[in-house]
C-alpha cells in the first residue's frame, strides 16, 4: 500500500470520528477544525497530508518548524502547540500563524514585541493543576486577558489545554469541561469573545468535541506512531 493510500485511510477514520462526535453533540462539522500534528514527521509526510486536503499543521518545536516550513508547500497554515521560550519568540512569530501554547505574560510580551502583524494566540491553561505541565492557572487567565488588551499584535482567540494523560477519555472530560466553563465565564466577565478552544488529541477527540473543542490536535492517528 502506498504511503498516500495509508494516509488517506487513516484520515478517513479520523474524519468519520470527528463527524460522528459533532453529530452526537449536535454541533456543525465546520465548528471543529483538524490540526494535523506533524511533529517529528518529515516534510514528505506533510506533503502527503496536504495533497489529501489538510491545511492546518501543528508543530511543538520552533527549530524543527524552522527546518520544515520552508520546504513544505506554500499556503499551509502552521500552528505552534508546544512550550515556547521567550528567546525564540521572534522566530516563532515569523513562522507561525497561531500560537496555541502561550503560557506566561513574559512570553506574550515577547511575541507582541516581535510580531510584525496581528498574531492570533491561545492562552494555555493548566486546568488540572498538573505540576508537570506549563500553562496559566485558571485564576490567572483573567489578568492575562486584561494584559492582552494592551497588546499591539497579540490577539487572544481562546484557550488551550493539555490534560494529564488517561487511557480512559471519560476521565479527561472534566478537564475539557472546565476549560469551556472558564472560557464562558471569562467572556462574560471581560466582555471579550473567546471563540476558540484547542483541546482533544488522537485518543480523546470525541470527548473534547462533545465539550466544545474547536481545534482537535491529531498526530498519531493521522501520521502513525512517532518513533
Ligand atoms: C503531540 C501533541 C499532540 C498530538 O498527540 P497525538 O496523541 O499524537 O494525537 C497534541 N497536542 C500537543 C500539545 C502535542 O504535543
Amino acid at each position: 500500500m502506498s504511503e498516500t493510500t495509508a494516509f488517506e485511510e487513516r484520515l478517513a477514520v479520523v474524519q468519520t470520528r470527528i463527524e460522528r462526535a459533532c453529530a452526537a453533540a449536535e454541533r456543525e462539522r465546520d465548528q471543529v477544525r483538524l490540526l494535523a500534528v506533524s511533529k517529528t514527521k518529515p516534510p514528505e509526510a506533510v506533503e502527503i497530508a496536504a495533497q489529501c486536503g489538510l491545511r492546518f499543521f501543528g508543530e511543538n518545536k520552533v527549530q524543527e518548524a524552522q527546518a520544515k516550513v520552508p520546504v513544505c508547500s506554500e499556503g499551509l497554515q502552521w500552528h505552534l502547540i508546544g512550550h515556547l521560550q521567550s528567546n525564540k519568540a521572534k522566530l516563532a512569530a515569523q513562522l507561525f500563524h497561531m500560537i496555541h501554547s502561550v503560557d506566561s505574560l513574559k512570553l506574550m510580551r515577547a511575541l507582541d514585541r516581535y510580531a510584525e502583524q496581528t498574531l492570533p494566540i491561545l492562552l494555555q491553561v493548566n486546568v488540572a493543576g498538573d505540576v508537570a505541565k506549563f500553562g496559566f492557572k485558571p485564576e490567572e487567565v483573567r489578568a492575562a486577558l486584561e494584559a492582552a488588551n494592551e497588546s499591539r499584535h497579540c490577539e487572544v482567540h481562546g484557550l488551550m489545554t493539555i490534560p494529564p494523560f488517561s487511557p480512559d477519555p471519560e476521565k479527561t472530560r472534566a478537564h475539557f469541561r472546565a476549560l469551556r466553563e472558564l472560557r464562558d465565564r471569562l467572556e462574560q466577565e471581560v466582555g471579550m469573545p473567546l471563540p476558540e478552544l484547542s483541546m482533544g488529541m488522537s485518543h480523546d477527540l470525541e470527548v473534547a468535541i462533545e465539550e466544545g473543542s474547536t481545534w482537535v490536535r491529531i498526530g498519531t492517528d493521522l501520521f502513525g506512531a512517532r518513533g
